[in-house]
């Protein structure tokens, strides 16, 4: 296009880029939109209600041959999500680790956006870079790694896992950064638990280094990866030549919440000359709990930790944490340099630091959540999520259901009395009804009906309307 676009007036206009006076006005009517759609959340279902042959159509018809009002468009979108999704939102969500963000961290995102730092260099963002670096100092203290303790944001528990893999490697063999995993003589092995997240074995095969890398150890009955089956797993494979490289332990099992024997991963890591990470991407919230915060202990003598701030610390999508008591291996990982960027300084540039090069302000979201409510309101949110799912559990086990899971976090896997429907069954009524979303699991070789309170919105009232829900389905 060569001509500015003409608006009504005469000077330049261009819908993309409103003038001050224009976009104070959206700017309140997108605003008392979305909180009209918010304030529904007590009474809407949990499921989508839209008819969805209809959006597919509106959706087809869109060629983006027109402009249309900036108004039009955000009724559209507001409806289209209001009756097209499951609203983790919800305090019916019982599901997976989807939170209701924290207010706080809606706000942190929309100042993001709104700025729009370029967060990979120090010099560009140098706020913003200071800001997630104090964060995550100050979450991994809480975590009780010692000072000196670094990482960096991530997109989410993946990529921090990933990142904790290749520092593995590197820390292994530091051929392994020209190399690749040329630099190993045998098949480098990363020990997880069968309870563990599969986002390992995309890593695996991400990393080069093939999903035969991945060893699954048997769980123990309770959901635990078995230390005795590890050991075994290591010194099998030293036997037949292969290169042990990480044993990820999970803190907080996607399934049932359970956490694997810290210490005795850690005892083994030292013994065999492994590094030690500990996958706590959901469960690892507990450390602002001074109740529940030991149930955590060994998490201290991690080499590596992941835990994402858009589970239960309720940020918004796309805020993982990876944490690392040696920082200065990350350089030798991620570290590069190049003519056209302003610097690229290891100590301080995030680009040079972690897989991401152009970087959004991701740490704001948790920063505006703690400035605002401290320790304390994520200590009340995590209290509340387990008193709500034990008082769950123990309800149901008084008409003879039975809790199969024993975890310390807000997860409680039951199995309905003897001559109930299939799980299965019973979970897709639920859902069908809508006013709750509930899974299956599948906990020790059995069908379990799951679930998860990560809303801090769901309180008594809805747990109990569940209760009476699945009795009536069952009895
Ligand atoms: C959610 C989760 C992951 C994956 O994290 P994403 O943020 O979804 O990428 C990995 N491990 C555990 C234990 C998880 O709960």
């Amino acid at each position: 296009m060569t001509e500015r676009l003409k608006g009504p007036a005469g000077p330049a206009f261009n819908p993309l880029f409103p003038a001050h006076d224009r976009r104070e006005v959206l700017d309140r009517y997108v605003g008392a939109s979305l909180n009209r759609a918010m304030g529904k959340n007590g009474t809407r279902g949990v499921t989508p209600s839209a008819e969805y042959g209809r959006f597919r159509s509106d959706l087809q018809a869109m060629d983006f041959a027109d402009s249309q009002a900036p108004e039009a468009v955000v009724d559209w979108m507001i409806g289209a999500l209001d009756t097209g999704m499951v609203h983790t939102t919800s305090p019916g969500y019982l599901g997976l680790f989807n939170p209701k963000p924290t207010f706080p961290a809606e706000i942190g995102d929309r100042i993001a956006a709104a700025f729009n730092p370029q967060a990979c260099v120090w010099s560009h963002a140098p706020i913003a870079v200071d800001i997630e670096k104090h964060l995550i100092e100050a979450v991994a203290k809480q975590a009780g790694l010692p000072l000196g303790s670094g990482g960096h944001f991530t997109s989410g528990g993946s990529e921090a896992n990933a990142t904790a893999f290749l520092c593995a490697l590197m820390a292994a063999e530091r051929g392994f950064a020209e190399d690749g995993t040329a630099a190993f003589s045998g098949r480098p092995r990363i020990y997880i638990s069968d309870e563990s997240h599969l986002a390992w074995l995309k890593i695996a095969k991400q990393s080069g280094v093939g999903q035969l890398s991945v060893c699954r150890i048997q769980t123990d009955g309770s959901g635990r990866m078995d230390a005795d089956r590890l050991r075994d797993a290591i010194e099998n494979d030293l036997r037949s030549g292969k290169r042990p490289i990480m044993i990820a332990a999970t803190a907080g099992t996607t399934n049932a919440g359970m956490i694997d024997p810290l210490h005795a991963c850690r005892g083994l890591a030292d013994e065999f000359g492994l590094w030690f990470h500990v996958d706590a991407a959901w469960g690892g919230a507990l450390i602002c709990s001074t109740q529940h915060r030991h149930e955590l202990a060994g998490i201290d003598s991690a080499d590596s930790i992941t835990i994402d701030a858009h589970k239960w610390f309720a940020s918004t999508m796309g805020t993982g944490m990876f944490l690392i008591r040696e920082p200065s291996l990350l350089p030798q990982v991620f570290g590069v340099s190049t003519s056209y960027m302003p610097s690229n300084d290891e100590a301080i540039d995030p680009y040079v630091n972690s897989f991401q090069w152009s970087r959004r302000f991701l740490g704001i979201r948790l920063f505006m959540s703690l400035a605002i409510g401290g320790w304390a309101a994520y200590e009340d949110h995590i209290e509340h999520s387990i008193r709500l799912a034990n008082r769950f559990a123990n309800e149901l086990t008084q008409y003879g259901w039975v809790h199969a899971n024993s975890s310390p976090m807000a997860i409680a896997c039951l199995r309905p009395p003897p001559g109930a429907p299939d799980v299965e069954e019973i979970v897709a009524k639920v859902i069908e009804l809508g006013t709750h979303w509930i899974s299956v699991a599948n906990y020790e070789g059995q069908p379990v009906i799951r679930i998860c309170v990560t809303n801090y919105e769901t309180d008594w009232a809805h747990l109990a309307a569940l209760v009476t829900l699945l009795r009536s389905i069952v009895e």
